[in-house]
């Protein structure tokens, strides 16, 4: 018997990916948590039934969430990333050697336990002596942490439940005040094929707070409509405007210096949504 598991993408509309295997099925205190074996996309884990990774597509996500922000900084040292259970940030961001800390504030310990388990290839930094693990609300412990961190990453599931607030202008207020002097922040934020709305809100958010706003896209098959969109604040650095040329070159699949300055170049109907 053939077996699949469907992801409603958006009330109307869903795909579907047929399973080898699931590894883990269980509730944990704050969502449904499975990871199955695909046979397009390698091991996946969900959460509530979304698809938050793939071993096949993960790369691009989370080179993009981290090293843009990073080669924006001049000289990142402390990173904070709010969610990110999985370990693929935290993969990322430790390929920068300036970085001496990064803090991962994950609200759901089961998540990183199952992935330490079945999802080594993302998991594998969360161990790294530079890595703190932090479990709680990425609300709460930004609201406790002033002007310390270099780079926060919002790395979270969508803006329902335990994540809702993590999404929006009091939330990026705090971020500011989290983020020192010349601090970036940067967070997923959605697809403006199915969520135009939310990613116009979001971005109008965080614009409010940060002198400097951009939004930029990136090519993520298994997220909704493939098409994925990054809010990054900063308070000084310019991401659409930074000198890379003595930036190192880091092992990446996605992620080059010159895809860092094409992202920025927005189709119109997504450029119309940050005006
Ligand atoms: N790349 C993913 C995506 O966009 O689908 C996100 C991956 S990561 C697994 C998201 C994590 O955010 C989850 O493990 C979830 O437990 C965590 N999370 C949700 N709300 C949170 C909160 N308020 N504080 C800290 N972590 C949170």
């Amino acid at each position: 018997m053939d077996m699949w598991v469907r992801e409603a993408q958006i009330d109307e509309a869903a795909m579907t990916y047929k399973v080898k295997e699931t590894l883990v099925r269980k509730k944990t205190k704050f969502q449904d948590l499975a990871i199955v074996d695909t046979y397009a996309l390698g091991r996946m884990l969900l959460l509530d039934g979304i698809v938050q990774t793939t071993i096949k597509d993960e790369y691009v996500y989370h080179e993009m969430i981290t090293h843009i922000p990073l080669f924006t900084h001049p000289n990142p040292k402390k990173v904070l990333v709010v969610g990110g259970g999985d370990g693929g940030a935290i993969r990322e961001i430790l390929k920068h050697t300036s970085v001496e800390k990064v803090i991962l504030c994950e609200i759901d310990k089961v998540v990183i336990e199952e992935c330490k388990k079945f999802l080594p290839e993302i998991s594998c930094a969360l161990e790294d002596p530079r890595c703190e693990i932090f479990i709680g609300d990425g609300i709460k412990y930004v609201h406790e942490h002033k002007n310390e961190f270099d780079v926060v990453i919002v790395d979270s599931t969508d803006p329902f439940g335990t994540a809702e607030g993590l999404f929006g202008g009091s939330f990026y207020k705090e971020i500011f005040e989290c983020l020192t002097e010349d601090g970036i922040f940067i967070a997923q934020t959605e697809t403006p094929f199915y969520l135009p709305d939310v990613v116009k809100r979001v971005y109008d958010d965080a614009k409010a707070v940060f002198p400097i706003t951009k939004l930029f896209m990136a090519g993520i098959p298994t997220y909704p409509s493939g098409y994925w969109s990054f809010t990054i604040g900063s308070k000084k650095y310019d991401p659409e405007n930074v000198d890379l040329s003595a930036k190192p070159e880091l092992d990446t699949k996605y992620y080059t210096k010159k895809l860092h300055q094409a992202c920025f170049v927005l189709p119109k109907f997504v450029e119309d949504l940050t005006k």
